[in-house]
């Protein structure tokens, strides 16, 4: 057995034993919360950042490049030695163990270093809140309630002509945000920002995303090429997932709570502009009359926001956005989301618990 070949067995064996932990493990919420989001996971983040936040541009895009080359080249690498007839059929499957390496490391890596956080009891559990079904009034009583946060946002801006913001600003508003919040919630903590603006963003509007969370480098990438109105609150989004909150309804509300506790209203109006649609929806499918009221309502502002944002997902509109949001849908579900995509909404279920605990007297 030649060198390289020992290396490669025992490689994948210890691979195949992290992902048989990864399997077990993952079934014990109460541990991955207390020793591992709570723990291991933040320091780790933390380091993260503070190694690649500095850099000026997404070192975690580039390594996903690289990787996707890598497979793709292996790929390419079997069917060209499939076609020669003189190789033997170990060094045709050659490649094929390669790309199945490398998609191995890619999967043990990803859920080590952040993808148990899908497993963690999370800020359910950490708000103590009740995430009991709400009914119809709670669901009207909470869109009428961000509608006029919306709608005073809305107005704060436009009289103070402050309409556009700058990536620095955003970026700083959000940390901001952040760091009020821990005032109230000192386990929501983020140190070190390691913002960046993604590389992928044309592909991003077709394929339908407007941020990720990169983990392995711990970089939060923000989709600059969509509407500038919903950047702001993708950002403190991808900060939640940065923190922890692999979740996307956890990451929502999280990201939520960071930006209206922010002193930037812009920031807050992206922030109250992306719930009240969550609410809007929710709405809309049990109650068509009242949300069509309530959209009247909406200051005119935010009624031209809100047909940029249609314009600008009509012309984005893809094949590929059909089979990425499968895909996504998929991958959701696997990491215990049974909405899959639609998981995204159930934030509207957090909110209604967070305000009657915590809000109680608000309309
Ligand atoms: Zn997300």
């Amino acid at each position: 057995m030649t060198y390289v070949k020992l290396i490669r067995i025992s490689l994948f064996f210890a691979l195949f034993v992290l992902a048989v932990f990864i399997f077990f493990i993952s079934g014990n919420p109460g541990w991955i919360e207390k020793n591992y989001a709570s723990g291991f996971f933040q320091s780790l983040a933390s380091i993260l950042r503070l190694l690649f936040g500095w850099m000026p541009f997404s070192l975690g895009d580039i390594i996903y490049s690289i990787v996707t080359l890598s497979v793709l080249w292996q790929i390419g690498k079997f069917f060209v030695r499939l076609f020669h007839k003189t190789d033997s059929w170990t060094k045709k499957l050659s490649p094929l163990l390669t790309a199945g390496l490398i998609l191995l490391f890619v999967y043990v890596y990803f859920y080590l270093f952040w993808g148990l956080n899908y497993y963690r009891k999370g800020i359910e559990h950490q708000l103590a809140l009740q995430n009991s079904k709400f009914d119809k009034q709670q669901l009207i009583d909470l869109n009428k309630a961000l509608l006029t946060e919306v709608n005073a946002a809305k107005e704060f801006c436009l009289q103070k002509k402050d309409t556009v913001m700058s990536r620095e600003r955003m970026f700083h508003s959000s940390i901001e945000g952040y760091r009020e919040l821990e005032k109230k919630f000192s386990f929501i903590r983020y140190r070190h920002m390691s913002l960046k603006p993604s590389m992928f963003g044309k592909i991003g509007n077709y394929v339908g995303f407007m941020g990720y969370y990169n983990p392995f480098t711990g970089e939060a990438q923000v989709n600059v090429r969509i509407p500038n109105f919903l950047q702001p609150y993708v950002t403190c989004h991808e900060m939640a997932h940065q923190i922890g909150y692999a979740s996307e309804s956890e990451a929502n509300l999280v990201g939520f709570l960071a930006a209206t506790h922010s002193n930037d209203t812009l920031l807050q109006y992206s922030a109250y502009f992306d719930m009240f649609l969550y609410a809007w929806n929710n709405l809309a499918a049990v109650d068509t009359t009242a949300a069509k009221e309530l959209g009247k309502q909406l200051h005119a502002g935010v009624k031209r926001d809100l047909k940029t944002y249609s314009e600008f997902a009509k012309a984005h509109r893809s094949f590929l956005r059909d089979f990425t949001d499968a895909m996504y849908d998929y991958y959701l579900k696997r990491n215990r989301q049974r909405k899959g995509i639609d998981s995204y909404a159930e934030v509207t279920g957090w909110m209604i618990a967070y305000r009657k605990k915590y809000e109680p007297t608000s309309p």
